[in-house]
């Protein structure tokens, strides 16, 4: 299992993340990025986390 979070303060909103999410579990709100989807589904392959020029995804195993 997955824990996905995004730094809400850091994001610029970029959509980076979510347009390579193969899961499609992240999304873009009111020009943020935001878990939509069901965290049970994250593959854990950090795409998101790597994608993201400032930093604001975190994925942790747990
Ligand atoms: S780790 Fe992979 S599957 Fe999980 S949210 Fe990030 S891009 Fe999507
Ligand atoms: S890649 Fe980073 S900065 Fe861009 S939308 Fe996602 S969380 Fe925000």
């Amino acid at each position: 299992m997955y824990m996905v979070t995004i730094d809400a303060e850091k994001c610029v909103g970029c959509n980076q993340c979510a347009s390579a999410c193969p899961a499609k579990i992240l999304a873009m709100a009111d020009g943020k990025a935001e878990v939509c989807g069901d965290c049970a589904e994250c593959l854990g392959c950090q795409t998101c986390s790597i994608s993201c020029p400032v930093g604001a995804v975190t994925v942790m195993e747990f």
